[in-house]
Formats: structure tokens, sequence, C-alpha cells
């Protein structure tokens, strides 16, 4: 039998993405006030118990009247109402008297009789009479009680990520609590006896860790709680250290040392602490080398991403792979990303044989979608995963790409649609 060399990357991004969604499992479930539900992800669903709004009411400042007796109003031939009553948001509901109008304000309850709002600045006002100018058509201007959400309507469906309007409508349906899963605790750690830390002396031969603070931003970004474990030295006993404190998290992160070369010690690591190593390369550039392994502890699973330490490999296989198992984990429903087609702006080659993820700029150009690439694509220039708003990516196959061509881009930025 044929066995894989460990150097040789088997897996595509899409099939190395299912090989961790099999392994995640959600986290358990808890109560939070709306105040903080903004980000969390929905535990229960919200079925409603009440029409939104509550009760026929004014979508203007006006009057409320009958439509028929406008009929045959004009600007020549007004109709002249008598202003018998007047209603704002909050009374209780009035009763229009036959051949009456009633001044209303905006979320006033409709008068029982009116069927029509007619807003103030359509009608002119003397002596406590309103002229109206023209016939209208029943129901204008009245929002009808259930319009926005009818009694037992599923208003919202677990999994679904809070943000202000959802929190809103909680709001209106009476909610003061909502069930949403607990956020997902990521442990990260960096590699590297080159590492030193911003704000920290900077010998000769060293750089700055800059992946951890990405990777922390990112964790935020989808809703799990970063834990910057620090700066593993490149010493077998050193990174197996630190990892095991992590492993109180739910996920953990590391970056670099998981190349070929003599320093690269944390596969080594983790086969000591007794992780299933599921997959340790991806057939994709950047971010060949990107261990997932799994960790079964008597506090639950652990879930390990050994990310390349290449800063835009370590990001694109963070947005890539660890992403969607944070997602997953707190319970969404939606882990992937939009991808679209655009037309390329410029030829581009590459080898056979992995998917490229480029750096790209998309415009909209009346109506179309247009892509560049945002130049020089080293896998350690991070300025590029800046300045760029998407990645293209294409597949294996491809040696060149014509500029004119289609491509498939995917909206890093973008909240997940599917
Ligand atoms: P490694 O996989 O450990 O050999 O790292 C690959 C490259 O990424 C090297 O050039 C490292 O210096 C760089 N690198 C590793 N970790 C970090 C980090 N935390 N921040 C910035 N660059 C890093
Ligand atoms: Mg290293």
């Amino acid at each position: 039998m044929m066995v894989a060399k460990k150097n040789i990357p088997t897996l595509s991004p899409n099939e190395a993405l299912s090989l961790i969604c099999t392994e995640t499992f959600q986290l358990s479930t808890e109560s939070v006030s709306l105040w903080d539900a903004d980000g969390r992800f929905l535990a229960e669903d919200i079925v409603s118990e009440m029409d939104i709004p509550p009760f026929d009411n004014s979508a203007m400042d006006g009057f409320a009247t009958k439509s028929e007796y406008l009929r045959f109003a004009s600007k020549e031939n007004p109709v002249s109402l008598p202003i018998l009553h007047e209603i704002k948001a909050g009374d209780q509901r009035c009763e229009l008297t036959a051949n009456s109008a009633v001044r209303i304000m905006t979320g006033a309850m409709i008068p029982h009789g009116a069927d029509v709002v007619i807003p103030v600045e359509e009608t002119s006002e003397t002596n406590g009479k309103v002229f109206f100018y023209s016939p209208a058509n029943k129901g204008d201007n009245i929002r009808l009680a259930g319009e926005d959400v009818a009694k037992g309507m599923k208003v919202l469906q677990k999994g679904e990520r809070l943000n202000a309007a959802a929190i809103g409508l909680l709001a209106s349906l009476n909610r003061t609590t909502v069930q949403v899963f607990r956020k997902a605790r990521v442990a990260i750690i960096a590699t590297g006896d080159e590492l030193v830390e911003p704000g920290q002396y900077l010998p000769e031969g060293h750089i700055r860790n800059s992946n951890a603070y990405s990777l922390y931003a990112e964790v935020s970004k989808y809703g799990g709680v970063p834990l910057y474990l620090g700066i593993a030295r490149d010493c077998k006993e050193e990174t197996a250290a630190i990892i095991e404190k992590a492993i109180t998290c739910d996920i953990i992160i590391t970056t670099g040392g998981v190349s070929m070369g003599q320093y690269d010690f944390v596969p080594e690591v983790l086969r000591d602490l007794g992780m299933r190593i599921v997959f340790e390369t991806v057939k994709m550039k950047p971010g060949k080398p990107c261990i997932f392994g799994v960790l079964e502890k008597k506090s639950g699973k652990k879930l390990f991403f050994g990310l390349p330490g290449n800063p835009v490999s370590s990001l694109l296989s963070f947005i890539q792979f660890v992403r969607p198992a944070i997602l997953l984990l707190m319970g969404a429903r939606k882990i992937r990303k939009p991808e679209m087609c655009a037309i390329l702006k410029e030829k581009i080659t590459k080898k056979r044989g992995r998917t490229h993820f480029l750096r790209g700029i998309f415009t909209i150009e009346h109506g179309r979608l247009f892509v560049k690439t945002t130049g020089p694509q080293g896998s350690g220039i991070l300025r590029s995963m800046h300045e760029s708003n998407c990645l293209i990516i294409l597949p294996p196959e491809k040696e060149v790409v014509e500029s004119g061509e289609e491509v498939i881009i995917q909206l890093i930025h973008h909240e997940e649609i599917a």
C-alpha cells in the first residue's frame, strides 16, 4: 500500500473543511440579557406570541376618517369635516363620529370606524374644520396589526447571529433575556526563537510577533474569546508546556513551527500529547502546512489548529478553517463566505497542483464585478491581506488565467451567507 508522505498534501481546501466540520460539536448554552446579546448565536427558535404592531395605528401625523367621505374631494371642491377628537401615541382608542375627522399622531390607535389617515401636509384647517383636496384609498397610511410580525410566526431561527435588528425584534416580543451558545474559548500560541513582542527591544535577526495579534482580532470578530498564551521558543519542552496550558480552551491555535524545518516541533509535541492528527497539509497556496488535530479529554473535545508561520498563510488558513470551526462550536447555521464570479483585470500564471488564494481587490463597474490582485503575493506580505477586499480562488489544475477571464472571488469581509 502506498503511504502518503507527510510533506505531500493530498486534501483540497474543501475536503479539509469537511473533515473539520465532522469533528465539530456544539458548546453548551446560556441565558444572556438583551444588552449583552449582540453578536451571539441563538440557541432557541423564537416564535412570536403576539402581533407586532399589536394594533392598527397611524403611520403619519394627520387626520383619520372614512375614505368614503373623501370620494368626491378635489382641489376645486374640497371636502370639509369637523375635527371632533384628537389622539396621540399611547392614548386609548377613540370613536370616529359620522361625517367627522380625528386629529391623529404617528403611532396612535386608529379610531373605531376610521379606515384612512391623510397626512397633515395634504390638508388645511380653519375654525375647527379640516379640508381634504383629493380622494384616498382605504388603508392609506395605516400600519396594520401584525404587519411586521404575526402571532405564531417563527421570527428568528436557532443558529442565527444576533444583530441590532434581531435584538430589537426580541425586545418587541417582550423578551429581556435570550438563550445563546456559550462563546468558544480560543487559545493562541506563537512559536519561534526569532519573535519579539511589539514594544520590546528587537535584537538583530529577530522580527515582531504579528500573527498572535491578527489572530486575536479574528477570534473576537467571529464571536470567540481569545486567550493569548505568549511565544513558545523553538524547543520541544517549551512548546509542549505552553500547549498543555491551553487545554482549558475549546480550540487551540499555534502559528509557526509546522513546516519541514529542523526547529518545527509542533507535530512531534502533538503526538506526544496523544493528539489524533486529522491532517497535516492542505493542497493550497499559501497555507500548505496546516495541522488539524483532535484531543479527547475528560473535560471534553479540544480542536487543535497548527497554522503556518507566515503572516498571510496564518491569517488565510484561519479564515478558511478555524473561523468555520469557531462558528460551528457556537451553534452557527451559516459558515460560508459568499463566492461569486468576477472578471480578472490582469494575467495570472501559477503552478499546477494546488488551489491558490490570491489577495484581490474587487470593484463594481456598471453593475459588473472586476478584480485585480494587490500586487506581490509573497506569504510574508501581510500588507496584501490588508489592502485586499477579497480572495481570488484559482483551482489546482489552472496554470494561466488571462485578463478578461472569469474567476471566483471569496468576499472575506462579508458575513457568512450559507
Ligand atoms: P515557521 O513555520 O515557524 O518556519 O515560520 C515561517 C515564517 O513565518 C518565518 O519567516 C517566521 O519568522 C514567520 N513567523 C512565524 N511566526 C510568526 C509570528 N507570530 N509573527 C510573524 N511572523 C511569524
Ligand atoms: Mg518557526
